[in-house]
């Protein structure tokens, strides 16, 4: 393990790809960054900037995995980074987890991507894509030196503070918010959250040899309360996430 991290800190200079699919998850590292361009290539502002002295190119992909392949192909073709990490929020799938408890990927997979029958859907990929174990361990270092803001007080428990959680990360172009579709991911995948982007993020890196990892903080549990929940706690959910990005620049520079 520290082999690989010496390694992958001594491949100077290093640019990091930053993404998120909505504003409200890059807004903080947008505010802390020293932004030296920006370009626009197909509607989507890459902004060049350096963060704790990372130089990293920070974009907002859109939601979706066509808007999330799309930023990932021309953050590598474009800009040739190093690595890319996608901040964000995601649907809670393990039971066992709440609303704010932060998943880092361990594997990434399509939940959408397979064979309808007249019985059933087959998901064809249940493997998926393997993040890289530095900038898993990176993340896992970073989430140990946060200071996460506590809930919101719209939950009962408003002192409650994240669980980190290192997991499998389920991806479709579906908002889920049914209790029934969150029991077929959990049982057909042994997912822990559900979103939009990542898997398609992963497919592109993964094809490109470029290392990534997908950190989500839950702003829901994909059940028929999601809607609700997102509203109420997208932002403290997402402000959390790229919290461990901030992090992770810094071990980076350390
Ligand atoms: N009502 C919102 C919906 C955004 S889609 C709007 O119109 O802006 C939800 C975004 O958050 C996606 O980028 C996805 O990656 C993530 N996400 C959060 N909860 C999710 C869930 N339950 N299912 C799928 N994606 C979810």
């Amino acid at each position: 393990m520290f082999v690989t991290l010496l390694f992958f800190l001594m491949n100077q200079p290093r640019t990091i790809g930053i993404m998120g699919a909505m504003d409200v998850e890059i807004i903080l590292l947008k505010e802390a960054m020293q932004v030296s361009h920006e370009d626009t290539i197909a509607n989507r502002i890459f902004t060049k900037a350096t963060i704790n002295e990372i130089n990293t190119i920070c974009v907002k992909a859109g939601i979706g995995k066509v808007n999330a392949a799309m930023t990932a192909e021309l953050l590598i073709r474009e800009y040739n980074v190093d690595a890319i990490i996608f901040t964000g929020v995601a649907g809670g799938i393990n039971p066992d987890l709440r609303i704010g408890d932060i998943i880092i990927s361990e594997r990434v997979l399509h939940h959408d991507l397979g064979k309808i029958t007249p019985q059933d859907f087959q998901v064809w990929d249940t493997l998926g894509y393997v993040a890289d174990s530095t900038l898993i361990y990176l993340a896992r270092q970073a989430t140990e030196r946060v200071i996460f803001d506590s809930l919101p007080r719209v939950l009962t428990d408003e002192t409650y503070l994240p669980e980190v959680v290192t997991g499998i990360i389920a991806t479709g172009d579906q908002f889920i918010a049914s209790e029934k579709k969150r029991v077929w991911i959990e049982k057909t995948l042994k997912a822990d959250c559900v979103e939009m982007e990542g898997a398609a993020v992963a497919q592109v890196c993964v094809t490109y040899g470029v290392p990534f990892v997908i950190i989500r903080s839950l702003s829901d549990l994909a059940n028929e309360s999601a809607d609700v929940d997102f509203e109420a706690f997208v932002d403290y959910a997402a402000r959390n996430s790229s919290r461990i990005v901030q992090e992770i620049l810094r071990l980076l520079q350390e």
